[in-house]
């Protein structure tokens, strides 16, 4: 058979080079390259070419990697068509029942930029014998094979007791059912001393998300507890004594208002306390969700800064091995952008309303429907399993790893919402090449 190709449709070009090579990343396949100038002159004719008729070995060799790598595919493959059907069996694979549970709605912060308003206190019995009956009912489709919940608030320590009389009904149902269980929790940290974090590994909870968002003079004025007291030792303390126990990831929100002191909290996460890797620390961009005064007085950080920031702080987490580039620098492909957009996953607050999206837990008139009567889904289920890129996305290079951005948004503003993938992508992979010339250079020097 006469084998044909052409360009993805999906490189992305980092930097070109002054003599010519491309840095180029394949955002389909995820593969990362350096194209010299002779690979480069195939690549730009590359569908006038057959691979039959070419009698030089060093152009078969080159038409090989780049058709390994994804950078160039057979002229008859459609990728979009292939994106598309990825993520139509994701968005409707049953082998998982993912829940995002909230015990209570309440929470011990009062954190001005946070976008939840309604707050009701512990779960009841009666919900909670509804979200067993629920889960128990889920897990009788044939083919779910595992169970994941995250625990979410409020503050879900506030009902740690409530985490561990479900955790314990839900383990046990799994064991019965042979289907795998594993569970995660979003906190703010203040309560998760060791007898807490002990408590959560009886509950086979693996991960935490904690957020910091400055040095102590800035969070303890952000991340407000409602007492009145400072959180930020105390959550530093609390991750000391639990990071044997769990596996810690440090969130830290930015925005214009602490943009200026981060680099002061990077460098007393990652130098002093000697955390990265568990801990681990990620930056993540505030988000206006609500009209709270807060986002009056503070603006989102640049797509520039915020880029710059992050590329800094993987370098600096990073420092531990310099033998390898940092995986954590190449981006990943999608098959959904988020659980808000697959079937089989809720977000479930306190009151027993079902949700797709974390941002509207506590929002009554956005629920899909309520455990008691859970096979009765509200239409507006729809807008949420039908969320899919449009014309501007599929002519993007990008889409692969982003598939249309956060749905949540796009139904807020009526348009697919880039946010700062692209510069962030670009930042890091600039970041990974710099990473692996010095390795390289490291390796040379060692050597001469
Ligand atoms: S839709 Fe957006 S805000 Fe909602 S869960 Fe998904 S990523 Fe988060
Ligand atoms: S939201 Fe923006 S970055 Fe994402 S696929 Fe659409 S156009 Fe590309």
């Amino acid at each position: 058979m006469k084998m044909s190709f052409k360009q993805s449709e999906f490189n992305i070009i980092v930097t070109e080079f002054s003599d010519g090579r491309l840095l180029i990343f394949n955002s389909l396949r995820c593969t990362f390259g350096i194209m010299d100038g002779f690979t480069k002159e195939l690549y730009e004719k590359i569908e006038s070419i057959s691979m039959d008729a070419l009698q030089n070995q060093k152009e078969r060799d080159a038409v090989s990697v780049m058709s390994e790598n994804g950078f160039i595919v057979p002229l008859d493959f459609d990728e979009k068509t292939y994106i598309e059907i990825e993520n139509q069996r994701m968005k409707f694979d049953k082998s998982a029942l993912v829940l995002t549970i909230a015990p209570t709605l309440e929470c011990n912060m009062a954190c001005p930029y946070c976008y939840e308003t309604k707050r009701s206190g512990p779960m009841s019995e009666e919900i909670q014998e509804a979200l067993f009956l629920f889960v128990e009912k889920e897990l009788n489709n044939p083919g779910t094979i595992n169970l994941h919940v995250t625990w979410y608030g409020g503050e879900p320590l506030l009902a740690v007791d409530l985490i561990q009389s479900l955790s314990s009904r839900f383990i046990e149902l799994c064991k019965k059912k042979e289907v795998k269980y594993s569970a995660s929790i979003v906190t703010n940290g203040v309560l998760l001393n060791r007898e807490t974090a002990l408590i959560l590994q009886d509950c086979k909870v693996t991960k935490a998300q904690i957020t910091i968002d400055g040095m102590p003079e800035y969070h303890n004025k952000r991340r407000v507890l409602k007492d009145g007291s400072e959180s930020f030792e105390r959550i530093v303390d609390n991750v000391e004594s639990a990071k044997d126990l769990l596996e810690i990831a440090i969130r830290v929100n930015l925005d214009e208002g602490n943009e200026q002191g981060i680099h002061d909290l990077l460098w007393y996460l990652s130098e002093e306390k000697k955390w990265g890797k568990n801990p681990a620390i990620y930056v993540a961009p505030v988000v206006k969700y609500t009209e709270a005064d807060y986002f009056k007085n503070n603006c989102a950080i640049s797509k520039q800064s915020f880029s710059e920031i992050e590329a800094a702080l993987i370098a600096r987490t990073y420092g531990e091995d310099k033998e390898t580039v940092s995986n954590q620098l190449f981006p990943q492909r999608k098959s959904c952008f988020c659980q808000a957009t697959v079937y089989n996953a809720y977000v479930i607050d306190s009151e027993g309303f079902l949700y797709k999206c974390w941002n509207e837990i506590g929002n009554k008139e956005e629920a899909v429907g309520i455990l008691a009567s859970a096979n009765q889904m509200s239409p507006s289920i729809l807008k949420w399993l039908s969320y899919k890129p449009d014309e501007k996305c599929w002519a993007c290079q990008f889409l692969p790893i982003c598939l249309g951005g956060c749905p949540y948004q796009f139904h807020k503003k009526g348009e697919h919402d880039c946010g700062n993938i692209k510069e962030i992508t670009l930042a890091r992979l600039r970041k990974a090449y710099q990473q692996y010339i010095e390795i390289k250079e490291a390796k040379e020097n060692h050597e001469g």
